[in-house]
């Protein structure tokens, strides 16, 4: 841990209940930051700083050191931006985790399951990193809370186009985040619920089965968003508490081309790896013959035109057989964990979690063979895939 060589260094004093918050440059060509606790105590979105340890951050990184005693910070390297706030919402999100720490205290003695918490609001106002906070502060209290992830957009677990479960058993790494070792994962197929709402559903119902049987949420926190919480109070059973919290300063807007980056990066992750492990991926054909390629969901009909006894509804789950052609190159594809076989199954396939994933990089119509891009070697370890909206190019 040599100090950076050649690097800028700037010295932050940090009066207590204050943040340090800085961005790094995105961009290929961006220069790291690092950053470095020199005295007292901080957290990075509720993960405790090691004193004297340089953590890195890379390209397009939007990060706030918060202090509750006070500290001094080191950052090395030149930051877009770099300023201390000491408005924070900090203490309404540690408030939130108290009341939430006392409803499992109570939940403990009488043997009942620990709250559920759903956070809403709209898009940059801090919603996964408010859960971060959270969960952190629970696994740090000894908890051992489950992160569901429903945004499909911008998913923090896995791949974009995907909903999921995930046990925390230790606080978010500072630089990576929260270790995502056998995550439970839902294929969706796009990047917002709005494409099929039917199927979104379906999968948070299924998720939520898993968990429990059923899903009550007693806690909706709703971040800066003061009309859907009056909503959300109107319409929600008594015994969910609703609360509005603000979001905090620091939470910084993302473009439409920033958020098609994060999910390029994130899939890219998925095959190769991320900052010191470094994953070699498999590159190797299918015979169209060897699998079966479906898209949940047909195109919507009038009404009018359905066959009798059917609603729109069931052409929103319907598992439409996909015939290989030029148009799947580059197309993400899930690999389902469904039984291979044949009819009877094909029911289960919506709702089962998928293995895996694979992008197909090349399609011979005439030869009938697949090129694709898989996480391990051949063979696929099922037939039955399931085609994504988005797309993966690889450049590398
Ligand atoms: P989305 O609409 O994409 O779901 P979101 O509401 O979940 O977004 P986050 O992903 O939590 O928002 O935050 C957006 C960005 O702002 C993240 O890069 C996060 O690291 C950063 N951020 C959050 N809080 C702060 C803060 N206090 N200071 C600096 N950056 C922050």
């Amino acid at each position: 841990d040599a100090p950076a060589a050649g690097k800028v260094c700037n010295r932050f004093d940090l009066g207590k209940e204050t943040e340090l918050r800085f961005e790094v440059e995105a961009g290929e060509a961006a220069e790291q930051v690092e950053l470095e606790l020199v005295t007292g105590l901080a957290e990075v979105f509720g993960s405790e700083l090691n004193r004297n340890k340089k953590y890195v951050f890379g390209a397009g990184s939007k990060i706030a050191v918060f202090t509750w005693q006070g500290c001094t910070v080191n950052l090395y390297g030149k930051p877009e931006v770099a300023y201390v706030s000491v408005e924070t919402p900090m203490l309404l999100y540690l408030n939130t985790h108290a009341a939430l720490e006392q409803m499992r205290r109570q939940a403990e003695r009488e043997n009942e399951r620990g709250p559920r918490v759903m956070v809403v609001g709209p898009a940059d106002v801090g919603k996964s990193t408010v859960c971060r906070m959270l969960l952190n502060y629970a696994v740090r209290m000894g908890r051992r809370p489950t992160l569901v992830e429903l945004d499909v957009g911008q998913s923090g677990v896995s791949v974009p186009g995907t909903v999921s479960a995930l046990c925390i058993e230790r606080p978010a790494d500072v630089e990576e985040g929260f270790s995502v070792q056998a995550p439970l994962v839902y294929h969706f197929g796009s990047t917002t619920p709005g494409t099929n709402i039917k199927l979104y559903n379906k999968l948070t119902s299924t998720l939520a089965e898993v968990f429990s049987q059923r899903c009550e949420v007693d806690v909706v926190l709703v971040l800066d968003h003061e009309r859907l919480y009056n909503e959300l109070k109107r319409d929600l059973p008594h015994f969910v508490r609703v609360v509005l919290l603000p979001k905090s300063g620091g939470v910084v807007e993302r473009s439409k081309e920033c958020r098609r980056d994060t999910r390029d990066e994130k899939i890219r992750e998925y095959f190769y790896g991320f900052r010191g492990v470094t994953f070699y991926p498999f590159s190797y054909e299918v015979r169209f013959s060897d699998v079966r390629i479906y898209k949940i969901g047909a195109p919507s009909i009038p009404d009018s035109c359905l066959p009798l006894g059917m609603s729109q509804d069931d052409t929103q789950l319907k598992l439409v057989p996909v015939t290989p052609g030029r148009d799947l190159t580059y197309h993400v594809l899930s690999v389902s964990s469904a039984e291979d076989g044949e009819e009877g199954v094909r029911k289960g396939i919506v709702e089962s979690p998928v293995c895996g994933f694979i992008v197909v990089t090349h399609v011979d119509t005439q030869t009938q063979i697949l090129k694709v891009l898989s996480p391990a070697p051949r063979p696929l370890p099922r037939h039955t895939l399931l085609i994504m909206d988005i797309r993966f190019m690889d450049m590398k």
